[in-house]
């Protein structure tokens, strides 16, 4: 979902644009790794690809969570410095932040206290990748850096069930209510945790922005500095997509962190804003789903 972002966004750029699809490397495997950049050697690295998934998938599947990271980050980080690669972009999550952070997070506030249970294992994977890039930096003068993307949506999101973030889930839920025209929708939790949106070609546009403005040793928040509710996230989903009836909350699923809002000043005074208003992104993610472009579908 994102690399194919950034890949939209690349288009306006004056580059030459090399992707490594999953079913053409497996970056899980060192080897491979290296031969692909022995082989393109490329100039700069966005690494976007990750092992992601929603609360119930993080909760689901702890091993593959951190293993799979660990082993992409490693790789390609590792694989980029001997290739002489100039600039690497690593992305990160606001996941890494702890459960109870103040609100809104600033960048230090990483490895303050305990982390969210639920999707610890990603978020330890995704500090350690952090790491790796500082550690590089500090050690080769690799210029290395990484975002922290808050929660994101839009085109070619994965849309499983189970599996999702929030965003496809509902659009996902709310269409096929509407289309079977059941009474009632159901959304986990209690609706009263507050996340914060980003759509995901805002985040393709700054990473470039971060790829080409900056190069500083630490890392950046990505987001737009405004939350809502679940409850309230919920019912604007059911807006977008047309959907009437009511809306009940399940308790018996896991909220997560109570709050996630990033605080985007330091990309904000470099200056970038994310420029997409969720109604209009949610829209756009909606039009994306009907036209079969998500996965798991
Ligand atoms: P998180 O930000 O890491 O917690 O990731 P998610 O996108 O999976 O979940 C965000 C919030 O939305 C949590 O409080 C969930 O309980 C809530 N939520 C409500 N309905 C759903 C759903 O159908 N799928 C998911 N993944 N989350 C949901």
């Amino acid at each position: 979902m994102v690399g194919a972002a950034i890949v939209r966004r690349l288009t306006a750029e004056n580059c030459e644009v090399l992707t490594a699809e999953r079913k053409s490397l497996d970056l899980t495997r060192q080897s491979e790794v290296e031969c692909w950049f022995g082989d393109n050697k490329p100039d700069a690295v966005f690494l976007a690809a990750a092992k992601v998934g929603g609360i119930h998938a993080n909760d689901s599947y702890p091993a593959d969570f951190i293993v799979d990271n660990l082993q992409i980050e490693l790789n390609v980080v590792r694989a980029a410095f001997a290739a002489q690669v100039k600039k690497l972009l690593l992305l990160g999550s606001s996941c890494i932040y702890p459960k109870l952070a103040r609100q809104p997070m600033t960048e230090d506030m990483l490895l303050t206290g305990p982390l969210e249970p639920t999707n610890q294992w990603y978020a330890v994977a995704k500090i350690a990748g952090i790491k790796l890039c500082e550690a590089y930096r500090r050690q080769h003068g690799a210029d290395f850096v990484s975002v922290m993307p808050t929660n994101l949506y839009g085109p070619g999101d994965n849309y499983h069930p189970q599996d999702s973030h929030v965003p496809a889930a509902l659009i996902r839920r709310f269409h096929e209510a509407k289309v079977a025209q059941t009474s009632s929708v159901t959304v986990w939790g209690t609706g009263t945790p507050r996340r914060e949106f980003l759509a995901v070609d805002d985040l393709a546009d700054a990473c470039v922005f971060v790829m080409k403005h900056y190069s500083g040793d630490e890392f950046l928040n990505v987001g737009t500095g405004e939350d809502m509710t679940i409850a309230e996230f919920a019912r604007l989903v059911a807006e977008v997509v047309g959907y009437s009836g009511k809306l009940l909350f399940d308790p018996s699923r896991p909220d997560g962190t109570p709050q996630k809002l990033l605080d985007v000043s330091k990309l904000s005074a470099l200056g970038w804003r994310a420029k997409t208003p969720l109604r209009e992104g949610l829209a756009e993610a909606y039009a994306d789903f009907l036209a079969g472009c998500g996965r798991a579908l």
